[in-house]
């Protein structure tokens, strides 16, 4: 079965000068500190800094056709950009393999607008990661609506990080206005947005109505593994709940260690191992392949 994994990240480590932690904190970008580099209390982070080799070859382990990279949700718009140009260096040579989605700071609008719509041009394939919580945007702004209408003159699909409200802790949980995520999805209908993570808990709670989505909005299994560590049942759930909508897209959050007790490295391996295991076979196509396919290729 053939296997997009729409929900990667990548930092080019060795442009990111002089140290990846520095070149974040010339940035401003406090939050990507907190969650990537090295912890105060001395545990490692869980964010792994893969070679480009490292990235391809664990996809060939894992039998991933395609990986889409997400960006990061960068605080200031001066990093999205210089970190958009680091990425596209980066996967250079690696086309076939490796899409790219840009970062956008939707706080600065003009700056995102420009992003984007230089975003084709330039090689991307999506817009996102984006984070309400941490680059401080407001979902229900003009602004923000913006931002969705020119995505979808450019027939990018924007990836949206969404935290659950519940009471599970990990370092690095800030919220995001989930609901005021869904009525600006729901009133752009021509602007394609995942929600990452199963969309919080929205695609498990039973409380929305998945058909009434309208076709624009798909929710990604990013971090599962980590999410919902006690149930691996999650994947059998998603994929009855699935069952025709065609919403679920595959996505790991690679490279975070998604098995911490597993091992000290980044893998691939064992998610999808999950996923093929318990995921229903009669919507696997769509989940694994057709729906990253249709969003991005
Ligand atoms: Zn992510």
């Amino acid at each position: 079965m053939k296997i997009i994994d729409a929900h990667t990240h990548f930092f080019p480590n060795s442009q990111m000068l002089p140290t990846p932690q520095e070149w974040a904190k010339k940035h401003g970008e406090s939050h990507w500190i907190m969650l990537c580099a090295d912890r105060p209390d001395g545990k490692r982070t869980l964010q792994g800094f893969p070679s480009v080799e490292k990235f391809i070859s664990d996809m060939d382990a894992a039998g991933v056709e395609m990986a889409i990279i997400q960006g990061w949700y960068w605080q200031n718009s001066e990093s999205c950009k210089e970190y958009n140009r680091l990425l596209r260096m980066a996967v250079r040579g690696f086309e076939g393999r490796l899409k790219i989605c840009a970062s956008i700071q939707p706080a600065d609008v003009s700056s995102a607008l420009e992003i984007i719509r230089s975003a084709r041009d330039d090689g991307f394939c999506g817009i996102g990661e984006l984070h309400d919580g941490v680059q401080h945007f407001n979902y229900s702004s003009e602004d923000f609506s913006k931002i969705a209408l020119e995505a979808a003159k450019e027939e990018l699909p924007i990836c949206l990080h969404i935290t659950g409200n519940n009471e599970r802790n990990y370092p690095g949980k800030i919220p995001t206005a989930n609901h005021a995520a869904l009525s600006a999805a729901r009133s752009c209908p021509n602007t394609k947005f995942i929600f990452a993570h199963w969309g919080g808990e929205i695609f498990f709670d039973g409380n929305e109505k998945l058909l009434d989505f309208g076709g624009n909005i798909y929710f990604d299994s990013a971090a599962t593994p980590l999410l919902y560590p006690k149930n691996p049942e999650i994947w059998s759930k998603a994929a009855k709940i699935d069952m025709g909508c065609s919403l679920a897209v595959y996505g790991s959050d690679y490279p975070i260690r998604l098995y911490p007790k597993k091992g000290s490295v980044e893998e691939m391996i064992n998610i999808v191992a999950d996923a093929k295991d318990n995921f229903g076979k009669s919507t696997a196509t769509s989940f694994f392949y057709g729906n990253a396919k249709k969003l991005f290729l």
